[in-house]
């Protein structure tokens, strides 16, 4: 199914810009919206067309099912401009069919894939000035997807609201980070929904994280929810290890959500000859590679960061500081994945996509 995009994508262009009163070499993350927004409703078993609108408030009923049963789900993705003004984008099907796997397990409707893929290529050329040029800035994707349908019935909707929203934002600055490896508190768990990208699975890890900052640390470590023996993501990002010379990620189960980043990752590093590791990494293992030294590196990898390296971790009462190396991993996969997404290098796994 593919939509005649000129034909069927309605836009309404807003008849008063905010560009003017952006500053774009002083972009926070994801505060500052551009001027337009898709929209696009799932009513009577199906959905209507998408819509372009001017970005604006939403208009929903106190009883609205998402403020009481949770149903919502979203995605974070970039689009990139290179030298040329074209733009890009980085592997977007897999986020759209992500979204579609997070909409099925919280009983919500899939969106078809064209919905999806043509309302972002339009909105993002409709708001094309939008996207940043300074170096490593981008334009940070929001679409998402939450019950709209009215009742205080606990069942699912019977509508819902998907909606694009986009936010230019500036390079990431990461600031020193150790991680608390969490020993009572799961962010999810066997048959949960900790694989759907699910709003609530982060409301559940705020308060835990708010402990760990307490004690002064930055972020939680998550481990698996029965024997917390073994880690599984760092905060909202996926978890790389370095020992020696082999980097180790934890598996995908229904527990650990399947990055985007994480897995291409994966493929660069293996195509540079590095070899990866995908196996449960056990808490006791990173604590004796970090007292023997084999423990090189640990790094979050996702979306908006692309690669965080770790400083540090904090097991019981005890603190490991990692070594700073000269020559990191994360430093040089960052630079290869973010290569390809600017345009700046040949894109051999064919994943950039121009859009035009
Ligand atoms: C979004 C997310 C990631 C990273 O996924 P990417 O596709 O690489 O952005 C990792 N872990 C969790 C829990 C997430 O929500």
């Amino acid at each position: 199914m593919s939509l005649e995009v000129s034909q069927k994508i309605t836009i309404e262009k807003t008849k008063n810009s905010k560009i003017d009163q952006v500053d774009f070499n002083n972009l926070p993350f994801g505060q500052v919206y551009t001027d337009h927004m898709l929209i696009c409703e799932f009513e009577n078993g199906k959905w209507e067309l998408p819509k372009i609108i001017p970005y604006q408030n939403l208009h929903l009923d106190p009883s609205a099912k998402i403020f009481h049963y949770g149903q919502s789900v979203f995605e974070g993705m970039k689009a990139y401009k290179d030298e040329n003004n074209d733009v890009f984008l980085f592997r977007p099907i897999e986020n759209q069919k992500r979204m579609n796997i997070s909409a099925k397990r919280l009983a919500m409707p899939e969106l078809p894939e064209s919905y999806f893929m043509e309302g972002l290529e339009t909105l993002l050329l409709l708001d094309k000035d939008w996207i940043p040029t300074t170096p490593n800035s981008s334009l940070y994707i929001r679409p998402f997807m939450f019950a709209s349908g009215n009742g205080f019935h606990a069942s699912p909707s019977d509508k819902y609201t998907f909606i694009i929203a986009c936010s230019p934002s500036g390079p990431y600055f990461g600031g020193e980070l150790k991680v608390l490896i969490e020993q009572k508190y799961s962010r999810s768990a066997n048959g949960g929904v900790g694989y759907a990208k699910a709003g609530g699975n982060y409301a559940g890890q705020f308060y835990p994280t708010n402990l760990a900052i307490e004690k002064g640390y930055q972020q939680v470590i998550w481990t698996d929810d029965t024997s917390h023996e073994f880690i599984e993501e760092a905060g909202a990002m996926n978890i790389f290890v370095r020992i020696n010379d082999t980097l180790v990620t934890a598996p995908t189960s229904d527990r650990i959500l399947d990055g985007i980043t994480r897995k291409s990752i994966i493929d660069i590093a293996r195509d540079q000859g590095i070899s990866v590791e995908i196996r449960r990494i056990s808490v006791n293992e990173l604590v004796e590679a970090s007292e023997n030294g084999s423990l090189k590196e640990m790094f979050g990898a996702g979306t908006a960061a692309v690669i965080s390296p770790i400083d540090g971790f904090g097991f019981g009462d005890k603190d490991y500081i990692l070594p700073k190396l000269e020559e990191t991993y994360a430093t040089k996969l960052k630079k290869q994945i973010t290569d390809i997404q600017y345009n700046r290098s040949e894109d051999k796994f064919g994943w950039r996509q121009l859009v035009k």
